[in-house]
Protein backbone atom coordinates (compact mmCIF):
# COMPACT_ATOMS: atom_id res chain seq x y z
CA UNK A 1 0.00 0.00 0.00
CA UNK A 2 1.08 3.39 -0.29
CA UNK A 3 0.68 5.21 2.89
CA UNK A 4 1.29 8.85 3.68
CA UNK A 5 1.11 9.90 7.44
CA UNK A 6 1.37 13.29 7.49
CA UNK A 7 -0.45 16.00 5.82
CA UNK A 8 -1.79 19.49 6.23
CA UNK A 9 -5.28 21.46 5.05
CA UNK A 10 -6.51 24.75 5.21
CA UNK A 11 -7.32 23.65 8.84
CA UNK A 12 -3.98 24.85 9.73
CA UNK A 13 -1.24 25.94 7.21
CA UNK A 14 -2.09 23.82 4.09
CA UNK A 15 -3.83 25.42 1.09
CA UNK A 16 -6.07 22.65 0.17
CA UNK A 17 -9.54 22.33 1.64
CA UNK A 18 -9.75 19.15 4.28
CA UNK A 19 -11.91 17.17 0.20
CA UNK A 20 -9.82 18.70 -1.78
CA UNK A 21 -6.48 17.44 0.51
CA UNK A 22 -8.26 13.32 0.54
CA UNK A 23 -9.20 13.82 -3.36
CA UNK A 24 -5.42 14.83 -4.28
CA UNK A 25 -4.61 12.26 -2.27
CA UNK A 26 -6.83 9.66 -4.28
CA UNK A 27 -5.34 11.15 -7.26
CA UNK A 28 -2.05 10.49 -6.16
CA UNK A 29 -2.36 6.84 -5.88
CA UNK A 30 -2.62 7.23 -1.61
CA UNK A 31 -4.47 3.74 -0.55
CA UNK A 32 -3.92 5.38 3.22
CA UNK A 33 -3.33 9.27 4.05
CA UNK A 34 -3.32 10.62 7.48
CA UNK A 35 -4.64 14.22 8.08
CA UNK A 36 -2.41 16.33 10.49
CA UNK A 37 -3.30 19.44 11.10
CA UNK A 38 -1.41 21.47 13.41
CA UNK A 39 -2.85 21.56 17.27
CA UNK A 40 -6.51 21.19 16.13
CA UNK A 41 -9.05 18.59 14.54
CA UNK A 42 -10.83 21.10 12.86
CA UNK A 43 -10.62 19.24 9.37
CA UNK A 44 -11.65 15.80 10.68
CA UNK A 45 -15.35 16.14 9.86
CA UNK A 46 -14.68 17.48 6.25
CA UNK A 47 -12.28 15.33 5.25
CA UNK A 48 -14.03 12.23 6.42
CA UNK A 49 -17.14 12.92 4.44
CA UNK A 50 -15.52 13.75 1.22
CA UNK A 51 -13.12 10.48 1.59
CA UNK A 52 -13.30 8.77 -2.08
CA UNK A 53 -13.67 5.01 -2.53
CA UNK A 54 -10.54 3.19 -1.99
CA UNK A 55 -8.96 5.78 0.14
CA UNK A 56 -8.47 5.03 4.08
CA UNK A 57 -8.07 7.92 6.50
CA UNK A 58 -6.19 8.27 9.30
CA UNK A 59 -7.44 11.11 11.72
CA UNK A 60 -4.60 12.90 13.69
CA UNK A 61 -2.99 16.20 14.74
CA UNK A 62 0.58 17.11 14.82
CA UNK A 63 0.96 19.19 18.32
CA UNK A 64 3.49 22.32 18.92
CA UNK A 65 5.80 21.19 21.74
CA UNK A 66 8.35 21.63 23.58
CA UNK A 67 11.34 19.15 25.51
CA UNK A 68 13.66 20.26 28.63
CA UNK A 69 16.78 19.76 27.43
CA UNK A 70 20.27 20.57 29.63
CA UNK A 71 19.55 24.12 30.17
CA UNK A 72 17.53 24.86 27.61
CA UNK A 73 13.95 24.39 26.34
CA UNK A 74 13.87 22.70 22.16
CA UNK A 75 10.58 22.76 19.98
CA UNK A 76 9.52 19.92 18.43
CA UNK A 77 6.52 18.51 16.88
CA UNK A 78 4.65 15.64 18.25
CA UNK A 79 2.32 13.70 15.46
CA UNK A 80 -0.83 11.75 17.34
CA UNK A 81 -2.81 9.24 15.33
CA UNK A 82 -6.24 8.39 16.04
CA UNK A 83 -6.86 10.21 19.36
CA UNK A 84 -10.42 11.33 20.61
CA UNK A 85 -11.26 14.13 19.87
CA UNK A 86 -13.58 15.02 22.48
CA UNK A 87 -11.19 13.68 25.46
CA UNK A 88 -11.17 17.17 27.86
CA UNK A 89 -8.00 17.90 28.51
CA UNK A 90 -6.68 17.58 25.28
CA UNK A 91 -9.39 19.65 24.00
CA UNK A 92 -8.31 22.30 26.72
CA UNK A 93 -4.48 22.24 26.13
CA UNK A 94 -5.31 22.13 21.87
CA UNK A 95 -7.70 25.38 22.54
CA UNK A 96 -4.52 27.15 24.42
CA UNK A 97 -1.96 26.64 21.95
CA UNK A 98 -4.71 28.07 19.05
CA UNK A 99 -5.29 30.99 21.47
CA UNK A 100 -1.31 31.56 22.00
CA UNK A 101 -0.56 31.11 18.17
CA UNK A 102 -3.50 34.09 17.18
CA UNK A 103 -1.56 36.44 19.81
CA UNK A 104 2.06 35.54 19.05
CA UNK A 105 1.29 36.12 14.92
CA UNK A 106 -0.23 39.53 16.12
CA UNK A 107 2.41 40.64 17.73
CA UNK A 108 4.60 39.07 14.75
CA UNK A 109 2.77 41.49 12.21
CA UNK A 110 2.71 44.12 14.60
CA UNK A 111 6.62 44.46 14.59
CA UNK A 112 6.78 44.41 11.37
CA UNK A 113 4.35 46.92 10.92
CA UNK A 114 6.54 49.03 13.42
CA UNK A 115 9.43 48.66 10.86
CA UNK A 116 7.17 49.98 8.20
CA UNK A 117 6.23 46.87 6.28
CA UNK A 118 2.78 47.38 4.89
CA UNK A 119 1.25 44.49 6.30
CA UNK A 120 -2.32 44.28 7.79
CA UNK A 121 -3.08 41.70 10.42
CA UNK A 122 -6.88 41.51 9.32
CA UNK A 123 -5.17 40.16 6.36
CA UNK A 124 -3.47 37.95 7.77
CA UNK A 125 -5.74 36.39 10.09
CA UNK A 126 -8.04 36.09 7.16
CA UNK A 127 -6.27 33.13 5.84
CA UNK A 128 -6.13 30.95 8.81
CA UNK A 129 -9.22 29.14 9.10
CA UNK A 130 -8.03 26.84 12.35
CA UNK A 131 -3.95 27.34 13.84
CA UNK A 132 -2.93 30.55 12.12
CA UNK A 133 1.13 30.12 11.66
CA UNK A 134 3.99 31.44 10.22
CA UNK A 135 3.24 29.96 6.67
CA UNK A 136 0.14 32.29 7.12
CA UNK A 137 2.54 35.73 7.51
CA UNK A 138 5.04 33.97 4.85
CA UNK A 139 1.78 33.50 2.23
CA UNK A 140 1.46 37.87 2.91
CA UNK A 141 4.93 38.75 2.53
CA UNK A 142 4.82 36.92 -1.17
CA UNK A 143 1.40 38.43 -1.79
CA UNK A 144 2.97 42.07 -1.00
CA UNK A 145 5.89 41.45 -3.08
CA UNK A 146 8.46 41.28 0.29
CA UNK A 147 10.05 37.85 -0.70
CA UNK A 148 9.95 35.82 -3.77
CA UNK A 149 8.61 32.69 -2.14
CA UNK A 150 7.20 31.66 1.29
CA UNK A 151 10.59 29.88 1.98
CA UNK A 152 12.04 32.91 2.06
CA UNK A 153 9.97 34.05 4.73
CA UNK A 154 12.02 31.45 6.92
CA UNK A 155 15.11 33.56 7.12
CA UNK A 156 16.89 35.58 9.55
CA UNK A 157 15.82 38.60 8.05
CA UNK A 158 12.04 37.50 8.46
CA UNK A 159 10.38 34.42 10.58
CA UNK A 160 13.23 31.72 10.49
CA UNK A 161 14.12 29.53 13.82
CA UNK A 162 16.56 32.99 14.37
CA UNK A 163 14.67 35.28 12.44
CA UNK A 164 14.35 39.04 13.01
CA UNK A 165 10.66 38.84 13.77
CA UNK A 166 10.27 35.03 15.12
CA UNK A 167 8.36 34.56 18.30
CA UNK A 168 7.35 31.80 20.11
CA UNK A 169 3.71 30.30 20.69
CA UNK A 170 2.73 28.21 23.61
CA UNK A 171 4.17 24.73 23.56
CA UNK A 172 2.90 21.93 25.07
CA UNK A 173 5.54 20.55 27.33
CA UNK A 174 6.27 16.88 25.48
CA UNK A 175 5.93 14.52 28.19
CA UNK A 176 2.00 16.47 28.61
CA UNK A 177 1.43 15.90 25.08
CA UNK A 178 2.51 12.21 24.70
CA UNK A 179 0.42 11.37 28.35
CA UNK A 180 -2.43 13.32 26.76
CA UNK A 181 -2.63 11.65 23.52
CA UNK A 182 -2.32 8.34 25.41
CA UNK A 183 -4.82 8.93 27.89
CA UNK A 184 -7.18 9.94 24.64
CA UNK A 185 -6.30 6.72 22.76
CA UNK A 186 -3.96 8.34 20.26
CA UNK A 187 -0.55 7.18 19.14
CA UNK A 188 2.38 9.22 19.61
CA UNK A 189 5.01 9.97 16.62
CA UNK A 190 7.84 12.21 16.97
CA UNK A 191 7.39 14.27 13.45
CA UNK A 192 10.68 15.18 11.46
CA UNK A 193 12.87 14.53 14.63
CA UNK A 194 16.18 15.43 12.70
CA UNK A 195 15.29 18.33 10.81
CA UNK A 196 17.91 20.62 11.69
CA UNK A 197 17.19 23.46 9.11
CA UNK A 198 14.02 24.06 11.10
CA UNK A 199 15.88 25.05 13.90
CA UNK A 200 17.73 22.65 17.03
CA UNK A 201 17.13 19.20 17.51
CA UNK A 202 16.40 17.44 20.54
CA UNK A 203 18.77 14.72 21.44
CA UNK A 204 19.01 11.37 21.61
CA UNK A 205 18.56 11.02 25.49
CA UNK A 206 15.54 12.43 25.03
CA UNK A 207 13.93 10.30 22.31
CA UNK A 208 14.96 7.78 24.94
CA UNK A 209 12.76 9.28 27.82
CA UNK A 210 9.77 10.00 25.29
CA UNK A 211 10.20 6.27 24.44
CA UNK A 212 9.73 5.17 27.95
CA UNK A 213 7.06 8.37 28.48
CA UNK A 214 4.90 6.15 25.66
CA UNK A 215 5.97 7.55 22.23
CA UNK A 216 5.30 4.87 19.68
CA UNK A 217 7.30 5.79 16.58
CA UNK A 218 9.86 8.31 15.24
CA UNK A 219 8.64 9.93 11.53
CA UNK A 220 12.26 8.48 9.68
CA UNK A 221 11.45 9.03 6.03
CA UNK A 222 10.87 13.40 5.60
CA UNK A 223 11.57 15.53 3.09
CA UNK A 224 13.82 17.74 5.84
CA UNK A 225 15.86 14.72 6.73
CA UNK A 226 19.02 13.86 4.17
CA UNK A 227 20.19 9.95 3.80
CA UNK A 228 22.85 10.02 6.71
CA UNK A 229 19.73 11.73 9.51
CA UNK A 230 17.24 8.69 8.01
CA UNK A 231 20.16 5.91 8.59
CA UNK A 232 20.58 7.44 12.21
CA UNK A 233 16.78 7.75 13.09
CA UNK A 234 16.43 4.24 12.04
CA UNK A 235 19.06 3.05 14.19
CA UNK A 236 17.71 5.17 17.25
CA UNK A 237 14.19 3.73 16.63
CA UNK A 238 15.94 0.00 16.56
CA UNK A 239 17.60 0.69 20.42
CA UNK A 240 14.46 2.05 21.20
CA UNK A 241 11.45 -0.42 19.90
CA UNK A 242 10.06 2.65 18.03
CA UNK A 243 7.89 2.39 14.77
CA UNK A 244 9.15 3.92 11.88
CA UNK A 245 6.85 6.24 9.92
CA UNK A 246 7.60 8.01 6.68
CA UNK A 247 5.58 10.99 5.22
CA UNK A 248 5.54 13.96 2.73
CA UNK A 249 4.19 16.92 5.52
CA UNK A 250 2.13 18.21 2.52
CA UNK A 251 1.32 21.57 2.28
CA UNK A 252 -0.44 22.12 -0.45
CA UNK A 253 0.99 25.02 -2.63
CA UNK A 254 2.83 26.14 0.47
CA UNK A 255 6.03 23.77 0.19
CA UNK A 256 7.00 22.21 -3.07
CA UNK A 257 6.91 18.45 -1.55
CA UNK A 258 4.07 16.00 -3.42
CA UNK A 259 1.50 13.71 -1.47
CA UNK A 260 3.36 10.20 -0.93
CA UNK A 261 6.92 12.19 -1.38
CA UNK A 262 7.79 9.53 1.52
CA UNK A 263 5.45 6.82 2.47
CA UNK A 264 5.32 3.89 5.52
CA UNK A 265 5.71 0.77 4.93
CA UNK A 266 2.23 -1.75 5.42
CA UNK A 267 3.65 -3.03 8.90
CA UNK A 268 4.43 0.09 10.57
CA UNK A 269 1.16 1.74 9.85
CA UNK A 270 -0.37 -1.48 11.23
CA UNK A 271 1.50 -1.38 14.22
CA UNK A 272 0.04 2.70 14.47
CA UNK A 273 -3.56 1.54 14.05
CA UNK A 274 -3.31 -1.40 16.27
CA UNK A 275 -1.75 0.62 19.04
CA UNK A 276 -4.88 3.44 18.79
CA UNK A 277 -7.98 3.37 20.82
CA UNK A 278 -9.54 6.47 20.45
CA UNK A 279 -11.18 6.53 16.88
CA UNK A 280 -10.55 4.18 13.40
CA UNK A 281 -9.40 4.92 10.26
CA UNK A 282 -12.19 5.27 7.95
CA UNK A 283 -13.26 4.06 4.60
CA UNK A 284 -15.67 5.07 2.46
P1 LIG B 1 4.63 27.79 13.16
O1 LIG B 1 3.95 26.51 13.56
O2 LIG B 1 3.68 28.93 13.06
O3 LIG B 1 5.84 28.10 13.98
O4 LIG B 1 5.14 27.56 11.66
C1 LIG B 1 5.84 26.39 11.38
C2 LIG B 1 5.44 25.90 10.01
O5 LIG B 1 6.14 26.67 9.04
C3 LIG B 1 5.84 24.47 9.72
O6 LIG B 1 4.81 23.61 10.09
C4 LIG B 1 5.99 24.49 8.24
O7 LIG B 1 4.73 24.33 7.64
C5 LIG B 1 6.46 25.89 7.93
N1 LIG B 1 7.91 25.99 7.71
C6 LIG B 1 8.89 25.86 8.62
N2 LIG B 1 10.10 26.05 8.06
C7 LIG B 1 9.87 26.32 6.75
C8 LIG B 1 10.70 26.61 5.63
N3 LIG B 1 12.03 26.69 5.75
N4 LIG B 1 10.10 26.82 4.44
C9 LIG B 1 8.76 26.76 4.31
N5 LIG B 1 7.94 26.49 5.32
C10 LIG B 1 8.47 26.27 6.52
FE1 LIG C 1 3.15 23.39 8.85
FE1 LIG D 1 5.99 19.72 11.65
ZN1 LIG E 1 3.62 19.02 9.50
Amino acid sequence: MRIDLHTHSTASDGTDSPAELVANAAAAGLDVVAITDHDGFGGWDEAAAALPAGLTLVRGIEISAAADEVGRSVDLHLLGYLPDPAYPPLVAELAEVRDSRVHRARRIVAAMVADGHPLSWESVRARAQGAVGRPHIASELVDLGLVPTVSDAFTDAWIGPHGRYYLSERKVPVLRAISLLRDAGGVPVFAHPGASKRGTTVSDETVATMAAAGLVGLEVDHPDHDEATRTALRGLAADLGLVVTGSSDYHGSRKPTLLGTNTTADPAYEAVVAAATGVLPLSA
